[in-house]
């Protein structure tokens, strides 16, 4: 035997995943070659936000593309997974700020240029934290290849498009009503606001009539926006406000005379029929303004305050101030007709959740609309697939419902907008890099303040990372990338953006499958979150238990289009099967002789040709399993197989032909192994790493070696036909003489009679199996079985067996203990008897609950028959 091939008595991962991580990397085995001959199979990375800490959603949606990476390399292709990172504008501000926050300062204090020190100083120094995290987890990506969203290379493929998306008229600058976070100071996307109903108030305001007596009623659920009312407006055809057609009305608190406005959006059934129109804080109104021509008051300003414009009662005060302070006023000027309970919908940030401020000011926007009718068609061909398929749906009610897509984020830390405008004749200028000066005048220019939206860039990512606007080999090669897997959440704010600017600037699609993951949640299916102190931290996990268990939890729990629900118990359930592996492992590298051994296919046994069998057919289940991104099954199918079919049957079956010196045995024990190893790989890539480089004709690696084709030759019905035959009558026996506690030890002799001759020809030929595995000293094949009380009896398949006891039964002991168990059993049917006929427990259990209650009932009906038999044979003796 040869010492150095064998294992570590106990699997400590640790050593092992930090040996390997260090190895793959050192040996390059995950850089991918742009000129090699190979088929190629790319993946870009959603890259984490360069401020993030690896979280279990980010564990769940980098181990299953490596699972698809690591199989797909073994496969023989040449495998790019590209990684990098985010540059995160509004994460990075929130931590930069916060900081100078501490210190008493703040953006404007310490200015531009010093902020984007600071900003670049944090990222180089604690950037890389989740980089670290990801290659701990095993992630395969090719480190030579790293981006990130702000090097040099991207920023310029950033530019490339603002300015040619500019020049083509699909990117325009416009003065609009875009939604603001007063306290991130910054513009935020329809989709980065968060919709929640509250409980808010409507309030019912007269507005005098010009020259009369008269009022007007209007209803709001913000009356501080009063303040820069500059209409009020009214259905044509309504009856009710005939007479106010062509008329002004006096604004309270400004005394400021406004028209009174007809319009066919109006809806009359809303509050009094007559509403208020604010052009500058209201996105409705807005249009309504720009229509009918209206002034733009600004009231509000960008951080939430009331402008000058607002009047000197107001100016300078909160708008939740001067909405009480407006409301108060109101009142006492006997204007406020009423205030009802209003549940309504109000727009949140999404980062920090404060109340978004409808705001006017100059922002950057794309054309989306010609953009999206390519990306929708893609889908629609089913040139790019959504997995599960029902994400198409959503899709498209987002992309046919699509608005120009606002850029412009008024932050520092980004891509600034390439564009100039001349402090002298204000002409704005959109170039690639600085111009001198002004084209028209020569007078000096200033750069937009403002930087892209992040996902501006990102969505970039597929080709920008590839080198593009270079024409690059590894373009050519890797791009369109062959899968995106990401979460549902970011479809819109991403993969839709990827798919739109990949068509427009490569021409073809950025990726053919967009796999969504599900959410991860505790047991109870609760999100995780941090209130709840539910989270479970895969860094942690991955110290307790090992990497591998958290990777294999995580792919066993991924049923595509359901959420995931996490439990530690999982984990640990999985740390044991990582140990049964090393235990049966280190079992056959004990029992390998010191040169290989070669089958020879006359001395398979029955045992080397079931597993062959299986092997064929579980090879080829989880190739189909991992082709449809069915990672649940996959893992299902590899954990069944290694541990009940391999571990608890093949090496008891093996150590019958090893004790007689079989070396066919010897090498199919061996072969076996090595293909476990392999195809558990991609799952467990460092156990199976450690195994693998102690197994006889080792290759450079596991994660290079080919992964095991289906040998279609190898499958044999017959051998499966008998070996589940001899298993069932080896479980019976087992089953037997532990309820009639024989000790394991002690040899009994088997009588089987069969009902087919061929059944107990197949059999008999296993007899050494069958005495091995079931502690037979002897086994009879007969016509009839012997009779009497010392008899014990037992049925498997087609056959009956029976085991005479060599030592008479103590009559009265074994008649007391029947009786004992049929009390115990009697007990336990009639409460799942109860259960089941409980109509509140079948209809509202799960089905699956409800189902194993009934097969336990079967199984318990089914043994009391027997011990009542077997107290009838005592009977007649006692
Ligand atoms: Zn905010
Ligand atoms: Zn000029």
């Amino acid at each position: 035997m040869n010492d150095k091939r064998q294992l570590e008595k106990i699997y400590d991962p640790k050593p092992v995943e930090e040996k390997w991580i260090r190895f793959w990397l050192d040996e390059g085995l995950f850089v991918a070659d742009a000129k090699s001959p190979k088929p190629k199979f790319s993946m870009a990375l959603p890259p984490p936000n360069v401020t993030g800490i690896l979280h279990m959603g980010h564990a769940l949606c980098f181990t299953l593309p490596d699972i698809i990476t690591r199989w797909k390399r073994m496969q023989g292709y040449n495998c790019l997974w590209l990684p990098g990172t985010d540059h995160a504008s509004i994460a990075v501000h929130n931590v930069i700020e916060q900081s100078l926050a501490e210190k008493g300062l703040n953006r404007e204090k310490v200015g531009r240029e010093e902020f984007l020190r600071i900003a670049w100083d944090w990222k180089t120094k604690y950037g890389g934290v989740i980089t670290g995290q990801l290659k701990r987890l095993g992630a395969s990506l090719d480190w030579s290849r790293e981006r990130f969203t702000m090097d040099p290379g991207f920023s310029r493929a950033v530019k490339q498009v603002f300015v040619s998306l500019y020049a083509e008229g699909l990117i325009y600058r416009d003065y609009y009503l875009v939604n603001r976070c007063p306290r991130c100071q910054t513009v935020l996307s329809d989709i980065e606001i968060e919709h929640k109903d509250l409980h808010g108030k409507l309030w019912s305001v007269k507005y005098p009539v010009e020259g009369s007596d008269g009022f007007v009623t209007v209803a709001t659920t913000r009356p501080e926006t009063m303040l820069g009312d500059t209409a009020v407006a009214v259905h044509p055809d309504d009856e009710r406000f005939k007479h106010l057609h062509g008329k002004r009305v006096i604004l309270p608190l400004q005394n400021r005379a406004i028209p009174v406005i007809t319009d066919e959006r109006v809806e009359r059934e809303f509050g009094t029929g007559a509403v208020k129109v604010t052009p500058a804080h209201d996105p409705v109104d807005f249009e309504l303004g720009k229509l009918h021509n209206l002034e733009q008051v600004i009231v509000i300003d960008g951080s939430g305050r009331m402008t000058e414009a607002a009047g000197p009662d107001f100016k300078g005060l909160d708008r939740f101030a001067c909405r009480a302070k407006v409301v108060e006023k109101l009142t006492g000027l006997g204007l406020l007709v009423k205030v009802e309970d209003h549940d309504h919908a109000v727009g949140h940030c999404y980062r920090c959740k404060s109340v978004i401020e409808p705001h006017l000011s100059w922002q950057w926007f794309v054309r989306i609309k010609p953009l999206a009718d390519e990306a929708i068609r893609v889908v629609e061909s089913g040139e790019i697939q959504f997995i599960p398929g029902n994400w198409t749906k959503t899709y498209f009610e987002w992309m046919y419902n699509i608005h120009d897509w606002c850029i412009s984020r008024q932050l520092w830390w980004g891509h600034r907008i390439p564009a100039w405008y001349c402090r002298d004749c204000k002409h704005m200028m959109v170039a690639m890099e600085a111009p001198a000066k002004c084209e028209k005048c020569g007078g000096a220019l200033d750069q937009d303040e403002d930087v892209l939206d992040t996902w501006f860039s990102s969505g970039l990512w597929p080709f920008g990372t590839l080198g593009w606007p270079d024409e690059t080999e590894d373009l050519r090669t890797f791009y369109p990338t062959d899968l995106m897997s990401t979460g549902f959440d970011i479809i819109f704010f991403w993969v839709a953006r990827m798919i739109m600017l990949g068509l427009k600037f490569r021409g073809r699609i950025p990726f053919r499958h967009v796999f969504i993951n599900g959410l991860v949640r505790d047991l109870k299916r609760r999100k995780m979150s941090k209130s709840e102190g539910n989270i479970i931290d895969p860094l942690e996990m991955i110290d307790k238990y090992g990497t591998d268990a958290l990777r294999f939890t995580l792919a066993a729990l991924a049923v595509p289009g359901m959420d995931l629900a996490l439990s530690e118990e999982r984990m640990a359930g999985y740390q044991a099967f990582a140990n049964k592996i090393w235990n049966a492992s280190r079992f056959v590298l004990m029992n390998l002789g010191e040169t290989p051994a070669a089958v020879r296919e006359a001395d398979l046994t029955l045992a080397d040709r079931w597993i062959r069998s299986r092997l064929a057919a579980v090879t080829d289940s989880l190739t189909r399993s991992l082709e449809q991104y069915k990672f649940y099954e996959a893992a299902d199918t590899l954990y069944h197989f290694v541990w009940h079919e391999f571990c608890d049957w093949y090496i008891e079956f093996a150590k019958v032909g090893l004790r007689e010196g079989l070396r066919t045995t010897e090498a199919v024990l061996a072969d076996t192994l090595g293909r476990i190893v392999r195809l558990l790989h991609p799952f467990m890539p460092f156990i199976t790493e450690e195994i693998g480089q102690h197994l006889p004709g080792a290759g450079k690696s596991v994660a290079v070696a080919p992964f095991p084709e289906v040998r279609e030759d190898w499958r044999d019905a017959e051998a499966e036909r008998t070996m589940a035959l001899l298993q069932e009558v080896i479980a019976e026996t087992r089953k037997v003489r532990t309820e009639n506690k024989i000790p394991p030890r002690e040899k009994v002799d088997l009588w089987i009679k069969s009902s087919g001759v061929e059944d107990a020809r197949l059999l008999a030929a296993q007899s050494a199996s069958l005495q091995t595995l079931a502690g037979i000293a002897k086994v009879e094949f007969a016509a009839s079985l012997p009779a009497g009380a010392d008899v014990l009896k037992g049925v498997a398949g087609p056959f009956e067996l029976a085991i005479p006891r060599e030592v008479k039964v103590d009559v009265a002991q074994e008649k007391e203990r029947l009786e004992k168990d049929l009390a115990k059993l009697g007990a336990e049917i009639s409460r799942i008897e109860q259960k089941l006929a409980n109509a509140d427990f079948t209809s509202r259990a799960p089905q699956a609950v409800v189902e194993e209650n009934r097969a336990r009932l079967a199984g318990l009906l089914d043994r009391r028959n027997k011990v009542e038999k077997n107290l009838a044979h005592l009977r007649p003796a006692s």
